[in-house]
Formats: C-alpha cells, structure tokens, sequence
C-alpha cells in the first residue's frame, strides 16, 4: 500500500496514542491530532497547485513539521526531496535544480548562518504580488517557498498560513488523489550522505521505503508500546524511513530530542520520555557515553535500537549494551540506495556476532559478494557488497548513467563497500573499497587498525586513512581523539603498535585531533581526512 494509506490505518487503530514529541518545541500529538495536520497540510499542498510526482524540497532541521510534510507529500503523491540542512547557498541551488523542485519547505532557523538571507540569494526577485510566488525564480522550476519561520519576510508563503489554502480542497478529492497512486511511483529524493565525494540523489518508491521501516521495525520488535528517540536527521534514511517509517507501521512514538545532535539532550529525552529505543551513528553512542551527565540520567526503559551509519567498533557497542542498559540493541547495514538497510543483526543474535557483524540479510531480499571481475566470491572471502530486492532505489534522479554504473542489468545495487561472509550468513563490513589502504603491494583495511588501537585506554576516537606516498604507494596516517585530561604523543602509540600488530600496519603517522571533518549526519569524511593530510606532509 502507499505511505499514506499506512499512515491511515495506524491513526484509525492507535488514535489516542501518543504520536509524536518534538522536546525542542515542547509539541506532543497523538496519531488523530498528528493526522489531522498531516490532512490538513496536504489538502492545502494540493491547493497550491502541487500534482502527483511534483517535487516539494525540504531544508530544515527535524522538527514536526518535518514529519508533518513527510506524510502530507506522501498522500498527495508530491516527491518529497530531503535537503541537508547543513546545505549553503550552492549545494541548495544544486539540489533545486538538480531535483526540479516546484515549491521548497524552508526552516525558520539554522545554527550557522541566516537562512532567509540565503534564499532572497538564490530567488533574486521577490517583488510579487501573491504572497509565495515568485517572479524569477533562480532554480528554473521553483515556484515557491513555504517558511517555517513565525514572520517570514515578504514573498514567503508562511507554514502556519497554509490552513487557509487547506479549504479549498475538499476531503474528498484528497482521498480521490490517494487512491490513485501507485506503490511503485517515486515518492522521496534521497542525497547519500556525501561520505565520499558529492551527494547523489537517490530515488525511492513508495513500496522502497515503506517496506524497509517496517521490515526495520519488525526485527527490532518494536509496538505500540515502545517509544524511540531519534537524535539523528530526518533529512536523512536512518531518520525518515528507519525512524519514521519504522514507527508509523508499528504504532510506536517518535521522539525528537532536537534540531541538531547533542549527547545531553537525547540522554534527557530517554530518561524523561521513558524511551524504549534509541537510534545512532557510532560517533553519537560515542559522546553519549562519554557525556558527563550520563550518570544522573536513568536510562533504565531502554531496551533496544539501531547503531549504523559506519563502523561500529566492538567496545562501542559492548559499552551500549552494558552501560546503557540497551540489551537487544542491533547492527544495521544500509545504504541510501537501499532504502536503506539491507543487513541487520536479530536481538536473539548472540552477544558476538552482534558486536562483530552487521548481521544476516534481511527478509526479501539478496546479497553476494563479487570480486574486481565480477565473479562471486567464497564464504570468508574478501568482496564488493551487493544487494537485490525490494528495496533496490528506482535510480538516481535524473542521472542515467550513474544509475546504470550502480544498479548492473540483472538489478545488483553495487554497494562498493567490502565484505566478507560467513557461513551462516553473517556478514562482516570490512570497509568501503575508496578507503582501502594498499601499501607497498599490501591491502591493509583500516578497520582492523582502528579497533586495534580502540584498545589503548587513552583513546576515545580513532580514524585511519591512507596517503599518499612515494616509496610505497600510500602510507597509513592515524587521527587520534585522546579521552579528555590525557596526555599522550604519537611515539607512545608507535610504542603501543609495535610488535602487536604486523609492522606494515604500523601508522607512519598520528595526528592528534579534537574533531574529525564530519557530514551532518555524523559520518566521518575520510577524504576530507586525506586532504587535510596530504596538505599537512607536503
Ligand atoms: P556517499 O555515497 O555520498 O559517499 P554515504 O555512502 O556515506 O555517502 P549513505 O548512503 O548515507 O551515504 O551511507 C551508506 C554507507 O554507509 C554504506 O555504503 C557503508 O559504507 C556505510 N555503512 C552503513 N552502515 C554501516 C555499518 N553498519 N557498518 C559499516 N559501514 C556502514
Ligand atoms: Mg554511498
């Protein structure tokens, strides 16, 4: 069925239930009044002229009105286009365009800089008679910006307007709209996270991602009664379709500590919310358990969630599981082109194989593992990461031969991540082929490195790259973040390699660091890494 006949059926079943809590705008909806806005948002949508497979972008940080828009485009079949809100003048200008956006859903502030500033920018000329549309405009297609801001300037249409366009479409044709859609029609534009260079723009059906959160949700056994805390971005598939979409098809209540991560206030929110389930990337578990106010925090309810994103090291997760009382928590592989996961570890996995594996494939779907020729390989064999189903995205928007590069005619999504598999199934994430270290003819993967030096005591984060190098190729250059109040230097953790771990892995270099060049979504941009490293050797 389409999203927003899921949507449907979980209010008619769950009405009075608590829906959604948004703690930085101390909002709370139950799933009738949470439809009730979504109805009413996608009535007025549809007045402003928005037809089944228009775009609608959406640049803001999580708030309600994201989950509102999310549910009211998917009812109108519009094709919701997730903008990073970490995005500047250009990137925004890039994904306008590169989406063809018709109307954009702006957010009334962001941490950095002034947004409305920007957006006068990129639509030079505002002089308009009806309020939102705009003359000429600078994306070709864009016809409107809505603002989430209380009093947006002249030219914008603002959100809290929209209830009076919502009238002039009636409740009927609303419903007659949506029992036209089809569950194979593009409903979502994803960017990837741009780990690896620039973003691209995945596109998602209905039966995708609908699919996905609720296969997510079934392996997390998650119900009515559980209440999960989304720290990480909705613009992004671990919050919109692995958070959102898993509770909408199960019933469960999404929290939203707040507009941005930060350890303090998600920790606040578990313990308040009495949270059930908590999701994020490594580095987000990281912070929190290194956060000073864990203590006082009782983060007893906790039961499950999902660490994914990238590499989850080892002691991370035992760390989670034994200090943040998150005994069923699980390991989920994914990639925005999947819709997004296509691996996941099961609670009833025993401790090992969750901490060290990204678990079995998931239900309708298939993996296999090929060489640089294409050929599969053998169970424990080093290979490419291949995925095939359900879930495989329609393609990249608007890039055809990018889309035939990643996608092969037999319908494999080339992950270009490397793996290897068990016989059990059990799949272990080796890293992305991009960053593989190949020194002096040596494939060195710097995952094994990094949880090799995970355990020095003095270490809270670690990061290895490879440069490049004259004598041999590449030289492996580790990123250290020290536990604060420690003092330690590169030679000590040269000392520390030595003669455990063989001597071509031996770090030619250490860099200590405060902070590691990051997406929004908290994912470590190793290119960015070897840059600054390259930059920094010369
Ligand atoms: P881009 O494609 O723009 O470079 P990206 O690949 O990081 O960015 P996403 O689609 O958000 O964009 O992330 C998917 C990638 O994240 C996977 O290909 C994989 O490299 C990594 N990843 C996801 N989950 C895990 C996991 N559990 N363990 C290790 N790596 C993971
Ligand atoms: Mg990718």
């Amino acid at each position: 069925i389409p999203i927003g006949d899921a949507f449907d059926a979980t209010v008619s079943r769950h009405g009075d239930r608590e829906a959604l809590v948004v703690r930085h705008q101390g909002l709370r909806y139950s799933w009738a009044e949470l439809s009730d806005q979504v109805e009413r948002h996608a009535r007025a949508l549809m007045a402003l002229g928005l037809a089944t497979g228009d775009r609608v972008g959406i640049w803001s940080p999580n708030c309600a009105e994201w989950c509102i828009a999310q549910f009211a485009t998917a009812k109108i079949g519009a094709i919701l286009v997730n903008i990073n809100p970490a995005y500047r003048l250009e990137d925004l200008r890039y994904a306008l365009n590169q989406s063809g956006c018709q109307w954009l859903i702006c957010a009334d502030t962001f941490k950095t800089s002034d947004y409305h500033r920007m957006v006068l920018d990129l639509v030079p000329t505002l002089a308009n008679s009806e309020p939102g549309r705009l003359n000429d405009p600078g994306a070709p297609e864009l016809r409107g910006v809505i603002s989430l801001a209380r009093q947006p300037p002249a030219g914008f249409l603002p959100w809290r307007q929209l209830d009076d366009h919502a009238t002039r479409v009636s409740a009927q044709s609303l419903h007659q709209r949506q029992s036209d859609l089809d569950v194979n029609d593009p409903i979502n534009i994803q960017y990837t996270s741009g780990t690896t260079g620039f973003p691209k723009g995945a596109t998602l059906s209905h039966r995708n991602i609908l699919n996905n959160g609720h296969l997510v949700g079934e392996s997390l056994g998650l119900n009515e009664r559980d209440r999960l805390v989304i720290p990480v971005p909705l613009y992004h598939c671990f919050g919109m379709v692995m958070g959102n979409l898993a509770c909408v098809t199960h019933g469960t209540t999404m929290i939203y500590p707040n507009d941005g991560f930060d350890p303090e206030t998600t920790l606040r929110a578990v313990a308040e919310e009495k949270a059930t389930a908590l999701y994020g990337v490594p580095t987000m578990f990281i912070a929190e358990l290194a956060s000073p106010v864990r203590d006082e925090m009782d983060l007893s309810s906790l039961r499950t969630g999902i660490m994914a994103g990238a590499t989850c090291p080892v002691e991370v997760m035992r760390k989670v599981i034994d200090e943040m009382h998150m005994s069923e928590v699980q390991i989920a592989y994914g990639m925005t082109e999947t819709s997004p996961v296509s691996l996941q570890t099961g609670a009833d996995d025993e401790l090992e194989r969750r901490v060290s594996t990204v678990g079995r494939t998931q239900p309708h779907l298939e993996t296999k593992l090929v060489d640089e020729h294409g050929a599969t390989v053998g169970r424990g064999e080093i290979g490419e990461l291949c995925t095939r189903g359900y879930s495989v995205m329609l393609g990249y928007w608007n890039n055809p031969e990018a889309t035939a590069e990643a996608i092969d005619d037999q319908g494999w999504m080339h992950t270009g991540d490397l793996a290897r598999m068990d016989d059990q199934g059990y799949v272990r994430i080796v890293g992305r082929a991009k960053d593989l270290i190949i020194r002096g003819g040596e494939n060195v993967y710097p995952r094994e490195i990094e949880e090799f030096l995970y355990s020095h005591e003095s270490v809270e984060e670690v990061q290895v790259i490879g440069v490049a190098d004259d004598r041999y190729g590449e030289e492996i250059v580790a990123w250290i973040k020290v536990r604060p109040g420690v003092d330690i230097d590169g030679d000590e953790l040269r000392a520390f390699c030595q003669d455990r771990i063989a001597h071509f892995k031996v770090p030619r270099w250490f860099r200590l660091v405060d902070d590691f060049p990051m997406t929004v979504t908290g994912k470590i941009q190793k290119f960015r890494m070897r840059e600054v490293s390259e930059q920094s050797l010369k």
